[in-house]
């Protein structure tokens, strides 16, 4: 047969290499210069291309096709996708939480590892598809004919690495529903209220939301932006609220010590520093930088001295360090996201083949499918997974 892959990226070019090896003629469609943009800035440049955990684990971090990847992952989990890599010569290594990275700790030997696989194969690059249609029982990619064609174009955003979303509307033209597309993985915006905590981050606290009737909270580490909050925790907590955003979430300073701990904690270091200004004292408990906000949140001037502080006033204290609440103006623009949510409706999918129920010979693999998951390598390892279930199909 002849395929057309469109999209050179984890999904593109983990079908081509399987596609190939079953003996079919690969034409693989990109509308950058170099293959794998996006795979290039994964993990910080380092790709975190998959997480060694059982299947049960890898799907409690799935927040969108749970149920839909159960096969394809069952099919290809993450030790197949080590062991795939192993062949090609790339060598990984486990870190904190299963992460794999390459030993290198360079994305492009990813990259390299995969157009590797590819040999044999076609490229176009350079190319951005425009249309894909049916013709009897072939398709025309861009007016050219192909026996099957395989949408692996993406989400939509860091839309400069080439996923800009233009397989969407491949997607609709052939009727399928596109669910609605938000930012997962995004830091949130807060207004400029925090804006002069810029750059501090916060580590061993804890982040609670409200959203759809559920609590969401996460426990690590955390970071203040010019106009809003980052970093692992808060990225997480933003997939699970995108598509009901509160007005606020509340973050709990000490999450280790319960409240009875933690005024213990307070009476301790106020009876020691009596004549010491509150500003200083707090400074064994918080970040210095973050004292004088903190301070007004909890309506206490800190220039006075601690031995003037009511038990009220420390009641105060106690509740803003245990709750500290912090406006959500919105989520950044999903061109900020680490993934798209949202995309091709799993309903109109074969989860075995990712073959579209609509029109047969059409195949949907990667980001563009409705379905995404948490920071810790499951976003590649379900392109791959789901780029394998396509090929089990040739
Ligand atoms: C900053 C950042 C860091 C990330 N880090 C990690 C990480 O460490 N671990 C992890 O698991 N996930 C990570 N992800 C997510 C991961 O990169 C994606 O989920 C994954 O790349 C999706 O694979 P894909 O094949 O579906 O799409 P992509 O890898 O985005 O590839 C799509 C390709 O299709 C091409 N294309 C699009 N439209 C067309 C068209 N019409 N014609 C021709 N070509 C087209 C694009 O140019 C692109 O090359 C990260 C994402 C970002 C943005």
């Amino acid at each position: 047969m002849k395929v057309a892959v469109i999209g050179a990226g984890a999904s593109g070019l983990m079908a081509t290499c399987a596609i190939l090896a079953k003996g079919h003629q690969v034409v693989v469609f990109d509308g950058n210069d170099k293959c794998g943009k996006k795979i290039y800035i994964t993990g910080k440049g380092r790709c975190n291309l998959t997480n060694l955990c059982d299947k049960q684990t890898f799907l409690s971090n799935v927040v969108r096709g749970e149920k839909f990847l159960q096969s394809a992952i069952s099919r290809f989990s993450p030790y197949d996708t080590v062991a795939f890599f192993d062949k090609l010569g790339l060598k990984t290594k486990c870190e904190r939480g299963q992460r794999v990275f390459p030993v290198s700790d360079k994305s492009s030997d990813v990259i390299s590892a995969l157009v590797k696989g590819c040999k044999g194969a076609e490229f176009r690059l350079n190319h951005k598809v425009k249309s894909v249609v049916a013709k009897e029982c072939k398709f025309l990619v861009d007016g050219e004919e192909f026996d099957r064609v395989l949408v692996a174009s993406g989400g939509m955003s860091y839309s400069a690495t080439g996923s800009d979303g233009s397989g969407y509307k491949i997607a609709k033209s052939f009727g399928h529903k596109i669910i609605d597309l938000v930012p997962g993985l995004v830091p949130i915006e807060t207004g400029s209220k925090f804006s002069s905590l810029e750059g501090l981050s916060l580590k061993n606290v804890e982040i609670s939301v409200f959203s759809n009737g559920k609590k969401f909270s996460q426990f690590g580490e955390m970071l203040f932006t010019d106009r809003g909050v980052s970093g692992p925790i808060v990225l997480t907590v933003s997939s699970f609220i995108n598509r009901n955003v509160p007005k606020e979430m509340f973050l709990d300073l000490k999450p280790a010590l319960s409240e009875e701990k933690l005024d213990a904690r307070l009476l301790r270091e106020f009876d020691l520093n009596k004549n010491k200004f509150l500003k200083s004292v707090m400074t064994a408990l918080l970040p210095k930088r973050m004292v004088d906000v903190f301070l007004k949140e909890a309506d206490i001037n800190g220039d006075r001295r601690v031995q003037s502080i009511t038990s009220q006033e420390r009641k105060r204290i106690l509740k803003t360090l245990k709750c500290f609440t912090i406006p959500i103006k919105k989520l950044y623009p999903i061109e900020n996201a680490i993934i798209t949510s949202g995309g091709v409706d799993l309903q109109e999918i074969d989860p075995k083949t990712m073959q579209s129920k609509l029109q047969k010979g059409l195949y949907f693999i990667g980001e563009i499918l409705d379905v995404d998951a948490l920071t810790g390598g499951f976003n590649l390892q379900i392109a791959f997974a789901t780029a394998i279930a396509a090929a089990s199909d040739f």
